[in-house]
């Protein structure tokens, strides 16, 4: 029987439609992906292209090595097709038709110097590079006031809008603060002004309670299927008490993040195969006066774009999901990914 769910988190309805599934236990029925072909195109992401790419903003390089060769772990370059750019000033006009010139920092962190095509293919050194790049770029935005937004995120296959097949993350940072996330964070806080408790932590010990949803925990960490997940094995990863934010984690709880990380995608690809998806990494605002980790937490979210969204999510922002989240949790717990 369908559920229409309530999700507190980001207040939005889902609707979970496990009839819309030839086999409700069966992952045959998703619209299988194949694997990219092969190009014989040189790729600029690659150790050896760096010329390909405009110059490049950071990278974790080797001691002996030069900006803009090889040598190199992780690369930041500027997004050559940018949707705003840091040259443009932060002009504000107001009016009817009120908009801001289009200043911003679009970057790409290329993830690997080896032609990965997936995080399935990531080990935890792979991770922990990659945090602290997108760590490094965090903190030295911090200090550019004009920006009081990042967005951190990756689309990983073309049916979840990438256009490259390397591994690659994206950074926006803006001078606004998107609705959902300032909502988000309202939210979040009402919560916490009520219930002196994270609206995170709360949900985490409820899933605690049933253990339905809870996929594993490694450290102050935990991998869960959300109860109003939109997406079809949808994953968190979650700190449960308070951390520091992407430029603020502590080492060990970069370990622990790397570790669920890995094994996350491990179960995931055991069970689905290739599959194309979004991830996108909390950050709050950068602006607030408010300490946030008391009322937000650490997560990361993972969507796998499994089905097209149609006229109906489209238009109602509601997401119609045939997979139960207590379906997903199970599966993916008993993927014995070792
Ligand atoms: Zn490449």
């Amino acid at each position: 029987m369908s559920e229409i769910r309530y999700d507190r988190l980001h207040d939005i309805h889902v609707i979970i439609a496990p009839e819309r599934l030839r086999h409700p236990d069966d992952t045959e029925s998703f619209e299988k992906v194949t694997p990219e072909p092969y190009s014989s195109e040189p790729c600029p992401f690659c150790e050896g292209n760096e010329s390909m790419t405009p110059p490049e903003i950071y990278a974790l390089r080797n001691e002996r090595s030069f900006p803009n060769d090889k040598g190199w772990k992780t690369r930041v370059v500027p997004n050559l097709f940018k949707a705003v750019q840091i040259e443009t000033p932060p002009n504000h006009h107001c009016g009817l038709f009120e908009h801001w010139e289009g200043f911003g920092a679009h970057e790409v962190i290329i993830d690997t110097p080896v032609h990965k095509t997936s995080m399935c293919e990531w080990g935890e050194e792979d991770v922990i590079v990659w945090l602290k790049t997108l760590s490094q770029r965090v903190s030295d935005l911090r200090h550019d006031h004009r920006i009081v937004y990042i967005s951190l995120f990756k689309n990983e296959g073309k049916n979840a809008g990438a256009t490259m097949s390397h591994c690659h993350t994206q950074l926006i940072g803006l001078p606004i603060i998107p609705k959902s996330i300032h909502e988000l964070f309202r939210r979040s806080w009402e919560y916490y002004h009520t219930t002196s408790q994270a609206l995170m932590e709360s949900i985490l010990s409820h899933e605690e309670e049933t253990q339905s949803r809870i996929i594993e925990k490694v450290g102050n960490f935990t991998s869960f299927c959300p109860y109003a997940s939109g997406y079809p094995f949808e994953v968190m990863i979650s700190s449960i008490t308070k951390t520091g934010q992407i430029d603020t984690l502590s080492s060990e709880e970069v370990e622990s993040i790397a570790s669920l990380l890995v094994s996350t995608f491990k179960r995931l690809k055991r069970q689905l195969g290739i599959f194309h998806f979004n991830l996108w990494i909390s950050t709050p605002s950068l602006n607030d006066d408010i300490d946030s980790s008391e009322i937000c937490r650490f997560t990361i979210r993972i969507m796998p774009r499994l089905y097209r969204h149609g006229g109906f999510e489209n238009t109602t922002d509601i997401l119609i999901n045939p997979v139960s989240p207590e379906l997903a949790a199970k599966l993916l717990r008993e993927s014995n990914h070792e």
